[in-house]
């Protein structure tokens, strides 16, 4: 948009109807976007209008995972978001030449994710879900700025009792105000399939120890919302484009999310 003036972002004006989670986790690979497009078509097929951005630039795997095709079209000075699932999604890979790796710096992560908020025609929306690159760092100072109602939601593998990493998310939510939701544990072990007894491929205990070091930090209960054991339909219906709260709303893993998702 040149040198024009940036617009404000709706979901931050005060009175904003709409609920703005972040998900945040201190390092990629534990499921993080998973969760967040299962929350999103969990809440969708409730009834409820949601959007996903996703601002992971070392994922951005979201459109893969809800299905979504389309691209994002332009109308007038609006950014058209392609939709899935019943979930409306922009994705920072939508706006990267092929699959080429962009060295992103804080300042330009922090100027796409102001114009996916505030030039994405979005519409009223009930839930805004924000998929953020794993880590604790700009990005979080950056949703803060832009959105700063926006309620964090920590996913954790049981395995990542890194207290540190949710110190340093309980610090920055504390310098912000920002209210921390809970603690989502997921590969929180993996039924058997010849006995259905539980095997923690990943330890246990993470979640709460995460959940424990937060309240401390924060100096408010943040509760452990749920933990999501390890199933191949879930990763299934990320590689199908069809989230497993959709296609297998009864297995282990669409139950647990469901469940997530109703505490939302
Ligand atoms: P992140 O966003 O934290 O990098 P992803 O959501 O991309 O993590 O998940 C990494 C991989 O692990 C994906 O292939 C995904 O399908 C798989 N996965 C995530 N959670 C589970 C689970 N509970 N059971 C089985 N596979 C999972």
């Amino acid at each position: 948009r040149g040198g024009a003036p940036e617009r404000e972002i709706p979901f931050a004006k005060p009175g904003t109807l709409t609920r703005v989670y972040a998900v945040a986790s201190g390092k990629g690979g534990v499921g993080k976007s998973s969760v967040t497009v299962n929350l999103a078509a969990a809440m969708a097929a409730d009834g409820l209008k949601v959007a996903v951005v996703d601002a992971d630039i070392y994922g951005h795997s979201v459109p893969r995972m809800l299905g979504v095709e389309g691209r994002p079209t332009q109308v007038q000075d609006m950014i058209m978001p392609p939709q899935a699932n019943g979930v409306k999604v922009i994705s920072i890979g939508m706006f990267t030449p092929g699959n080429t790796p962009v060295v992103w710096r804080g300042p330009m992560l922090h100027r796409a994710l102001q114009q996916f908020l505030a030039d994405v025609y979005w519409g009223d929306l009930d839930v805004l879900l924000l998929d953020l690159p794993p880590g604790t760092g700009d990005i979080a100072i950056s949703v803060a700025q832009l959105v700063p109602n926006a309620e964090i939601l920590i996913v954790t593998t049981p395995q990542m009792a890194a207290a540190e990493v949710a110190e340093r998310a309980g610090t920055i939510a504390v310098q912000t105000h920002q209210k921390i939701v809970g603690v989502i544990e997921n590969m929180s072990g993996m039924p058997c399939p010849h006995c259905d007894e539980m095997i923690d491929v990943f330890g246990t205990g993470g979640g709460q120890t995460v959940a424990d070091a937060l309240t401390r930090t924060v100096g408010a209960t943040v509760p452990v919302l749920g933990s999501i054991p390890i199933d191949v339909r879930l990763r299934e219906g990320g590689d199908d484009g069809r989230p497993v709260v959709l296609a297998a709303p009864d297995s282990p893993a669409g139950a647990a999310l469901l469940a997530v998702a109703g505490k939302l």
